[in-house]
Parts: structure tokens; C-alpha cells; sequence
């Protein structure tokens, strides 16, 4: 008897525990899909890969397993790599699997179907990247693959396989004797005491000292423990954005509603899995204090001193490092933070909080962002256990401060790139993992990178509903084009279609299609949606000129120092 590639691929899959593949199929792998379909790995069907790959990455950082991402060769392969890359960045555990054309005739060049040398394309965009050769060695193959997306610094893996090696065949107990289960896919690793030690001393030194939680401590799943270290040292704790929710957003320690003060004013700061990258203004000055001290808990060592002096680096895994810390905390307690400096922090938040309150509370006509989101806000306070995507501009900047988070995991977003277009591939990816409903708050523009995959969806009767916030535009819609003859019949760079009906889109693939110009209206329309548990999209007509251009990131944005007469 014998056996082929496609099924030893299901085989070694399944043996590593993925019982999900997302991806589109085509040539070679349409039928590695069906196999896998039936042989009981469920497969998720994409209109584009690159939203499919998105999926794959976010089912790894919700699962701590790889997700995977099935392409075709050549322009299939290709759609998917910015995935493959966005997942690296983010460390996200993914596996991007895809068919690949004939190797002796993409070697010589000699021209053939989508040919493509894949796998040297996929290395400098993956954490690692294999081809499997031979059928004896698929098993090999997908274990190595799964073994390095999700120990170490988790990121994404490219495996490729030729069309040939799925039609080889072999011996049916020679092939399952070729597949193997990885033992300890992500084994722990244990900070040294005396970096425990180090750390500890650091922080009792302080006066004015500062954790931050970010999207490595949220993937850790270490989350009674980094609860218990903040509480019992009672030091304030900051949350980068994919970290809201590992502590509620209402945790009396929560200090992000002062986060300016608590970031330029902090005289220790315990990073936990969190990078001193731009999103953290790289540590610098003015922005942080100049004689700030960085502790940071990292899996990968390489990344410490990255940016500023890390006075106490602890290299493990995060449950482990905040075990240890624990411990040593328990066994030798650092007094608390001063009074204060909690005192100050609470101040500012508080007042923070109230100008919230009023903004949120206005009620303008057209609607605009904080308008729209008071009423999202409303609606999800009441049902903590929802799923947030988050991606835009002002639609992601906004959101981010005025959504509150109380369940870990429960927010994913543009990520370490600030990137575009992962809004349904995650979307998609929370609800088939979870099971729980899911909303995606959108802007226009992002919302069009993966925009069809609102077919996808439906296709599924996911739980997803789809909040667009409209302004008929990027950044903003009410750019009036000036200077020559093309401006005058063409719209500007930035300017979308504000009278977009995008409702229509779910309508066309048969879910709950609402368009809302009010609070009241998007609150009736997200609860009704929310209660059906179906694919619904929510139309949000907002003002075009709501929203400021490149959002909070306008320093980013080089600015015109020349004008043409
Ligand atoms: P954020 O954008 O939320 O600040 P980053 O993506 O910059 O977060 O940082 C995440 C960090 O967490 C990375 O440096 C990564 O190496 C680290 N990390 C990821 N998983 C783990 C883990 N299980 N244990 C420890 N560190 C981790």
C-alpha cells in the first residue's frame, strides 16, 4: 500500500495539533486542500491570500500555535508573503505552506506555469524558510516548520513544496513512520537569578517607577501572573495596544489615560515583552526621561539595547520571568511606589477621563469619530467578551483610546508595522478560533484592503460585524484638489467616495447590511447585530471633514518644504 504527498502533508499537520488551515486554493494545492477538508482539518477559503495569511497570523498569536496559510505557486505565493512578513514583525507564529512550480525548470529558467524561485523570494520576509524536496521528507519538513514559528521569539515560517513531491508516493508504513509529533514545542526558558535579582533592585531604587505590558506578554497567555506581580507591587502599568485587556482597561493601576506624564516622567520602566521601537518613541528624550532605566523581560536577547542601555535585561519566556519575579518579590517585598507619583498618575487620568466623558458625550450632525465610537464604546461595555480588529488612522487611533479592553487577547490591530488590510483576515481568524462574536472598527480606506473578504464571511455565517467609519476618505474626505487640469475632473489623492453604501456588500452576499448617520442609529444597529450572532457590516456615515491627516503619526509625515509656481 501505498501513500502521496498531499496526505502526508494532512498527516504531519495533524500530528502537530492544526486543526485550521487558512488559504485559496489553485494550482498545485487544491487538492492539498480537499484532503485536508476531509480528512478533518477544517479549511477556511480566502478571496485573497494575503487576507488568509493576516488569518494565519492571528490564529498563531491567539492559539500560541502556528497558524497556517496555504498559497499557490508564483502571484499566490507572492500575496501572501506580506502576511508572512507582518507576522515576522509582530512575532506571530504562522506557517505560510505553498505549492511551487517545477524545480529543474525554475532553475534553469527555462519558463514555466507561475514559476518562481519561492523560496529564496520568502528569506529575507520569514523568521525561517524551508523547501521540502523529497516525500520522505514532509514529515521532517512540517516539523521543523512548527518548531520554529512558535519557539523563541515566535515569527513566520515559509515551507515550500513543489507540485511534485505532493503526487510522489510512498510506502504506507514507511510514510507514517516519517511523521513526527515536535515534543515541547516552545520550551520554557528560565531567567537567571541573578537577573531576577538585578531587576528587583532596580525597581525598589526607584521613585517613580513604570511597567508596560505589550502584545509579547498578551501571546505569553501568563496572565494571572503578570496580574499578580503588578498588584503585589502595586507599580502603575501601562498597555500598548494589543495589550489592553491583559489587565482591564479598569484597573485602578492602569495608567493609560495618562500615558505622556507616566512615559516622561517614569524613573524605571520594566518592559514585559514590549520593544523600545517606535511606537515607544525608541525611549528618547523628551519623550521619556532622560535618565530613565530600562528593565526589559524579552525571549530573545538580541533585542535588548536595541535602542537605550537595558540596565536589567531578563532573557526567558514570560510566564517564567514573571514567576521568578514572583518569587523573589514574595520572598524579599520592594516598598511601593510613592505616593505621589500613583497620586499624580490618578490626577491626570482622571482628568483625562472626564474631557472623554465630554467629547463623547457631544453630538454633533454629521456624525464624527468620537460620536460614533461613544455609541460602539456603549454598546461594548456591556459585552466585555467581544473580539475587537482595529485598523485606520483616526479610525484605529480613536478607537484605541476610547474602546476599553477587559479580556486579554481580545484586541488585535495594525500591529508593529502600523499596516493596512489586516482588518478581515483577523476578524475572520477571532472568530473561527474563538468561537465568540467579533466586531472589526474600520476605517473606509483600511477597510478596503480587504474589503471582499466580507464574502468570506458570509460564506461561513461568521459572527463578524463590520463597523465602517466613514468619512470618504484617507485620513479625512473633503480635500478639494487644486492646481491642473487632471484635479479638475479627478478627486484628491486622498478623497474616497463619502456617499459609499459599503451595507450593500453584505447585503450582496446575504448578511445584515445597516447604513447609520446617527449614535442612536449605530447603537440599535450594533446591538441588533451582535444579538443575531450573524456576518452583518454597519455603514457609518460620517462628516468628510472628520479626522486629521496620518492621524496621531502626522510627525512621521515629511512635509512639503517646496512649491512649484
Ligand atoms: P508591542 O508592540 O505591544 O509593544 P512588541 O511586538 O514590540 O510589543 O514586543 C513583543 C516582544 O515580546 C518581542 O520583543 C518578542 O521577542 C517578545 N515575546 C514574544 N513572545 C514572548 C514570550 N512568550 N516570552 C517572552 N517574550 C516574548
Amino acid at each position: 500500500m501505498t501513500t502521496d504527498g498531499f496526505h502526508l502533508v494532512v498527516a504531519a499537520l495533524q500530528a502537530n495539533g492544526v486543526d485550521t488551515i487558512y488559504g485559496l486554493v489553485g494550482i498545485p494545492i487544491t487538492d492539498l486542500a480537499r484532503t485536508a477538508q476531509s480528512s478533518g482539518i477544517r479549511y477556511i477559503g480566502f478571496r485573497h491570500e494575503s487576507s488568509a495569511g493576516n488569518a494565519a497570523a492571528a490564529a498563531g498569536y491567539l492559539t500560541q500555535r502556528p497558524g497556517v496559510c496555504l498559497t499557490t505557486s508564483g502571484p499566490g505565493f507572492l500575496n501572501g508573503l506580506p502576511a508572512l512578513a507582518n507576522a515576522t514583525t509582530n512575532c506571530f507564529p504562522m506557517i505560510q505552506i505553498s505549492g511551487s512550480s517545477g524545480r529543474a525548470i525554475v532553475d534553469l529558467q527555462r519558463g514555466d506555469y507561475q514559476d518562481l524561485d519561492q523560496l529564496n523570494a520568502a528569506r529575507p520576509f520569514a523568521k525561517a524558510a524551508y523547501r521540502i524536496g523529497r516525500v520522505e521528507d514532509i514529515g521532517r519538513g512540517i516539523a521543523r516548520a512548527v518548531r520554529t514559528a512558535i519557539s523563541g521569539r515566535p515569527g513566520g515560517v515559509y515551507l515550500d513544496i513543489p507540485g511534485e513531491v505532493l503526487s510522489q508516493t510512498m510506502e504506507t508504513a514507511a510514510a507514517a513512520a516519517s511523521v513526527w509529533q515536535i515534543v515541547d514545542p516552545a520550551p520554557r526558558q528560565l531567567p537567571a537569578p541573578d537577573a531576577v535579582e538585578r531587576a528587583l533592585h532596580v525597581l525598589a531604587q526607584a521613585q517613580r517607577p513604570l511597567i508596560v505590558l505589550g502584545k509579547g506578554a498578551a501571546y505569553a497567555q501568563a496572565d494571572n501572573a503578570i496580574r499578580e506581580f503588578v498588584e503585589t507591587t502595586g507599580i502603575p502599568f501601562l498597555p500598548m495596544s494589543m495589550a489592553k485587556g491583559l489587565l482591564p482597561d479598569s484597573h485602578p493601576q492602569s495608567v493609560a489615560a495618562a500615558r505622556s506624564l507616566a512615559i516622561s516622567r517614569a524613573d524605571a520602566v520594566l518592559l514585559i515583552g514590549a520593544r523600545l521601537n517606535w511606537l515607544l518613541g525608541h525611549g528618547e528624550s523628551p519623550q521619556w526621561a532622560a535618565d530613565a532605566k530600562f528593565i526589559q523581560a524579552d525571549i530573545a536577547a538580541s533585542e535588548f539595547d536595541s535602542n537605550q542601555p537595558i540596565v536589567a535585561p531578563l532573557t526567558g519566556d514570560i510566564g517564567s520571568v514573571m514567576a521568578a519575579l514572583i518569587q523573589e518579590v514574595t520572598e524579599h517585598p520592594i516598598s511601593v511606589p510613592a505616593a505621589d507619583w500613583t497620586s499624580q498618575l490618578q490626577e491626570r487620568r482622571s482628568a483625562n477621563n472626564a474631557k472623554m466623558r465630554e467629547r463623547l458625550a457631544e453630538n454633533p450632525h454629521p456624525m464624527r469619530f468620537y460620536n460614533a465610537l461613544g455609541a460602539i464604546r456603549a454598546v461594548l461595555q456591556q459585552k466585555p467578551d467581544v473580539y475587537v480588529i482595529n485598523e485606520g488612522a483616526n479610525a484605529l487611533d480613536l478607537a484605541r483610546n476610547i474602546i476599553d479592553i477587559e479580556l486579554p487577547r481580545h484586541r488585535l490591530d495594525t500591529g508593529t508595522w502600523g499596516v493596512m488590510g489586516i482588518g478581515m483576515g483577523y476578524a475572520i481568524a477571532a472568530a473561527v478560533e474563538t468561537g465568540r462574536p467579533v466586531v472589526a472598527i474600520e476605517g473606509d480606506s483600511a477597510f478596503g484592503f480587504s474589503g471582499m473578504e466580507i464574502e468570506t464571511i458570509c460564506r461561513y455565517r461568521l459572527p463578524v460585524t463590520v463597523v465602517i467609519l466613514n468619512n470618504g476618505g484617507v485620513y479625512r474626505g473633503d480635500e478639494i484638489p487644486s492646481g491642473s487640469v487632471t484635479s479638475e475632473k479627478d478627486p484628491a489623492p486622498t478623497v474616497l467616495n463619502a456617499g459609499a453604501r459599503h451595507e450593500l456588500l453584505a447585503q450582496a452576499f446575504g448578511g445584515q447590511g445597516y447604513h447609520v448617520t446617527t449614535p442612536a442609529e449605530l447603537t440599535a444597529a450594533l446591538s441588533e447585530a451582535l444579538a443575531s450572532n450573524r456576518p452583518a457590516l454597519i455603514d457609518c456615515e460620517l462628516d468628510p471633514s472628520a479626522g486629521v491627516e496620518s492621524g496621531h503619526l502626522a510627525n512621521l509625515n515629511p512635509a512639503k518644504t517646496t512649491t512649484s509656481s
